[in-house]
């Protein structure tokens, strides 16, 4: 069978459905052998419902420690999905170098004040080109602040199936070359599926890119539910063979190795 992780999994910690220990039975019958919690985290921004409190960042920890400790069937891993804010790369380091993880995703949610991902709304008046341009300065930012492991969900910027009226293609060339001189790994994250874009990020046409700069790859479902644990994974599995993908990464105390795809 093939060995398979997802890494990219909210709880109750933030904005899941569930608690973590509740993902498990869902994962194994997902055929998931390396489960990874990474709840999310906004310093610097107030009032997140959405988030976890940053002062409960070492309780999360060691719940998931224990999770690990009592869990046989498959191996659990400590994440964190972390915004990247620009301007306050230094700070953000300085609080996570304090926590133990096996990885760190670095992902944009805000343009501003405003998170891209919240409604339609923040769209209104405003020039799709403009932000998606915005949106990919930022992630490359989050890529060279050497802060991430993982950047989560590189064209979230899409998520209301919006598109810019210009080739977004060099974009996509040159993001990929800082992020393989930047050494980090991108995630195929299958949850836009569920989004009104109804499909995965990044944009599969330009995949091909990542491919060919050799940028590392995981497969990550960014479940809210139990239910969602390594949704759509066969045909993300698929896609990203037939694009030329033959490893994949794994993450240990925030070591990288490849293992076969
Ligand atoms: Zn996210
Ligand atoms: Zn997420």
């Amino acid at each position: 069978m093939v060995y398979r992780t997802d890494y990219h999994i909210h709880t109750t910690f933030s904005d899941g459905k569930a608690a973590p220990e509740e993902y498990i039975e869902a994962a194994i019958a997902a055929g998931i052998s390396e489960l990874g919690y990474s709840e999310h985290l906004s310093l610097f921004r107030e009032d997140q419902n959405w988030c976890m409190n940053p002062d409960n960042v070492a309780t999360y920890i060691e719940y998931i420690d224990n999770l690990r400790r009592n869990t046989k069937d498959l191996i659990v891993k400590t994440g964190l999905e972390v915004d990247f804010i620009p301007g306050k790369g230094k700070e953000i380091g300085s609080f996570l170098d304090k926590y133990d993880l096996d990885y760190r995703i670095g992902s944009v949610h805000y343009l501003g004040e405003k998170t891209v991902d919240l409604g339609p709304e923040f769209y209104e008046g405003k020039s799709f080109d403009t932000l998606f341009e915005s949106y990919f300065n930022n992630v490359t930012d989050a890529v060279s602040s050497g802060l991430f492991d993982i950047i989560g969900h590189l064209d979230l910027i899409r998520i209301f199936g919006y598109k810019p009226t210009m080739d977004p293609e060099p974009l996509y060339r040159k993001l990929a070359k800082v992020m393989k001189e930047s050494d980090i790994v991108f995630e195929l994250n299958t949850n836009g599926r569920n989004r009104p874009l109804a499909d995965f990020y990044p944009d599969r046409r330009y995949l091909h890119i990542f491919s060919e700069e050799q940028v590392p790859v995981c497969i990550n479902s960014d479940a809210h539910t139990p239910a969602r644990v390594g949704q759509y994974f066969d045909e993300a599995y698929k896609l990203l063979k037939e694009t030329g993908f033959t490893e994949k990464a794994v993450f240990t105390k925030r070591k990288r190795k490849m293992i076969r795809l």
